[in-house]
């Protein structure tokens, strides 16, 4: 494969930021190199399939028009047949998935919304849905990095009192761990991006299903407060500063991440360019 010269990180967003945290030497064939993945997990396109159905029915309520349990469903199969209508990258299958089986999942987890999730975006004023925010990455002391930050919200809603909230769907086979809720960089960047595109300082939420025959469906309200948002600048520097030097350091090979990478037949001959000096440089200086 052919190295990389030159690169222009044009933005940056939580999902590029949280791959170089996890696997920098895939943030580079993918957003450096562009190779294409050899497949796409069936989890992520489950996901992604429940996120644009789920668009579909918040579109439709901000826009007046009435929507049953069977209109959602139709609208759910024929966006489920068009992602299995894309030949490449081939959807890779969990042993026990199949399209059907997820295809009913699916139904369910789209059920579980409009009974359970839905009331809760009829009384409010819908703001945006799947809303692009490019805005500049600001420390609190006013410091600007070069490269801006894009984050694109599931939905942002306003309530009677005028508070304004960024509400991103997750669905997931156990629901999020404590962990990942209270120091995940997700909310940090959706509340920077919130901030920064003009609506103030908004609130977080998850909005979770459970991947199960029965899914549930849970709000999680996230707070974050100025140090985590300075805390995710500090980051987004590290990120710039180290795609600006040609520095993508894999992971562990018996890490999980490799496991379900789709990037790992390329890994394995990757030359990954870089200006960076080497040791033997920095021992000399
Ligand atoms: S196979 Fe592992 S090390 Fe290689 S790009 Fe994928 S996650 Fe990173």
């Amino acid at each position: 494969m052919k190295p990389e010269t030159t690169f222009e990180l044009d933005h940056l967003s939580q999902s590029s930021i949280s791959q170089m945290q996890r696997c920098g030497r895939q943030f580079y064939l993918q957003r450096v190199a562009r190779i294409e993945p050899a497949f796409r997990n069936a989890a992520l396109v489950v996901g992604s399939v429940f996120h644009a159905a789920v668009a579909s029915i918040l579109s439709a309520v901000r826009d007046g028009i009435e929507i049953t349990k069977d209109s959602a469903l139709a609208a759910l199969a024929s966006l489920w047949e068009a992602e299995l209508a894309v030949e490449t990258p081939p959807i890779r299958w969990g042993k026990r998935e199949s399209p059907d089986s997820q295809f009913k999942l699916l139904k369910a987890m789209v059920s579980t919304f409009l009974t359970d999730g839905l009331p809760a975006f009829q009384g409010v004023e819908i703001l945006g849905i799947e809303t692009h925010m490019r805005v500049p990455l600001v420390r609190s002391d006013g410091c600007v990095l070069e490269t801006p930050l894009v984050a694109i919200a599931d939905v942002i809603v306003r309530d009677a009192d005028g508070n304004v909230t960024v509400v991103d769907f997750k669905t997931s086979g156990k629901g999020l761990s404590d962990q990942y809720v209270e120091t995940g960089i997700q909310p940090s960047a959706y509340l920077m991006a919130a901030k920064h595109a003009g609506l103030g300082d908004a609130r977080f939420e998850y909005h979770i299903l459970t991947k199960k025959a029965k899914p549930s469906y849970s709000v999680v309200p996230v707070v974050r407060t100025q140090k985590d948002l300075d805390r995710l600048w500090d980051i987004a520097a590290q990120v710039e500063r180290a795609v600006r030097h040609g520095l993508y350091m894999p992971t562990s090979p018996d890490g999980w991440a490799c496991a379900s990478c789709p990037w790992s037949a390329a890994c394995r001959t990757a030359h990954v360019h870089t200006d960076a000096p080497t040791v033997a440089a920095l021992a000399v200086a």
